[in-house]
């Protein structure tokens, strides 16, 4: 498998300001220590609660937010550029071949333009200046995504929700880009209409050879369109497997908790629901050693001190991150126990 995107180390803080002279009192670390790679043609899911940072994650790696410390690089035939270190004019070859598609489209699409206007817009940017191709690359686009060519002349409040969306799809794939980040995509939509943009998505990847980052906090979603799924707890990346194998079984105690409120249609599986104590704390000042361990029922004495890393450990052939002491400690526990 081929890497398109390495992050290492990732850092992402906000200050947190306080009084008249805006005095930097601490900062929200929102990202704080992400280490990944994403590979070329696949769906990686990242779930999580909100507010434990994958939204941040997924513009940092666009950098529409600014990483503190940490690499993003991307894979360029055999070089590999770190996009951190980029100036804003050497970044405008990155920007296309990176997109996002957030939840809502309405917000980003301008009321009183026409979708073509709307559209016209990443084109002109990228060079693509006459008239005439833009009509027809965006008429293809539309198409693309199933809609008519003419809905171009057309203005946002026409359109419902799902089409809304999928003029945001036609506008992220308008540049032509390697990677998608989704970021609550679908979350706005319908049940029924949820599907269709979902199916509409695979088949893009298809046909365009996309890589997706499939942000979302839905469990259903991410089980149905990712090959691959990171979970996020306070900043960091507490596990990572393939969908098959998470689904099969988690091994990390915050996933076990956050899939064990997934209802279970098959019968033959067993799955407890475990109920979380305490509330997520707070990001700016998070626990000391594993960040899990005020809510965490294996917390032992060694989690309260020391940070667990997410390392490698082969599961049944198949190699599965996790980030937990017990793992370490050769003592894997089942969902539920
Ligand atoms: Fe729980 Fe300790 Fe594992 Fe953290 S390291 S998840 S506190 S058992
Ligand atoms: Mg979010």
């Amino acid at each position: 498998k081929e890497v398109l995107l390495s992050v290492r180390d990732v850092k992402t803080w906000f200050p947190v300001k306080k009084g008249v002279f805006k005095r930097v009192v601490g900062h929200v670390k929102a990202v704080d220590g992400v280490t990944l790679d994403i590979y070329k043609g696949e769906t990686l899911g990242l779930v999580g609660e909100s507010g434990c940072g994958k939204s941040t994650l997924g513009k940092t790696l666009l950098k529409l937010v600014h990483a503190k410390e940490g690499e993003v690089c991307f894979q360029n035939g055999t070089e590999q550029t770190d996009i951190l270190k980029l100036n804003e004019k050497q970044m405008s070859e990155y920007r296309k071949k990176m997109q996002i598609v957030f939840q809502d489209p309405y917000s980003s699409l301008n009321p009183s333009f026409t979708i073509f206007t709307s559209l016209k817009d990443p084109l002109n940017r990228f060079g693509v200046r006459k008239r005439e191709e833009q009509r027809k690359i965006i008429g293809d686009l539309l198409e693309a995504v199933n809609m008519r060519p003419e809905y171009m002349d057309r203005y946002p409040h026409e359109f419902s929700g799902g089409q809304r969306q999928r003029i945001g799809i036609a506008r992220a794939l308008s540049v032509n880009p390697e990677l998608v980040i989704c970021d609550e995509a679908v979350s706005a939509l319908d049940v029924s209409i949820r599907a269709q943009v979902l199916n509409l998505l695979l088949d893009l990847k298809k046909e365009r050879n996309l890589t997706y980052v499939f942000i979302t906090h839905d469990l259903s979603v991410v089980e149905y369109i990712s090959d691959r799924i990171a979970v996020m707890y306070l900043g960091k990346i507490v596990e990572l497997a393939s969908t098959k194998r998470l689904y099969a079984n988690t091994m990390h105690p915050y996933t076990q908790a956050l899939f064990s409120a997934i209802p279970v249609v098959d019968l033959d599986t067993k799955r407890k629901r475990i109920v979380l104590e305490g509330d997520v704390p707070s990001p700016v000042n998070p626990p000391s050693g594993c960040p899990f361990h005020p809510r965490c029922k294996h917390c032992h004495e060694r989690c309260k001190t020391e940070a667990p890393q997410l390392k490698p450990y082969e599961i049944d052939g198949e190699i599965h991150f996790v980030s937990c002491h017990l793992m370490e400690e050769n003592h894997y526990i089942e969902q539920g126990e």
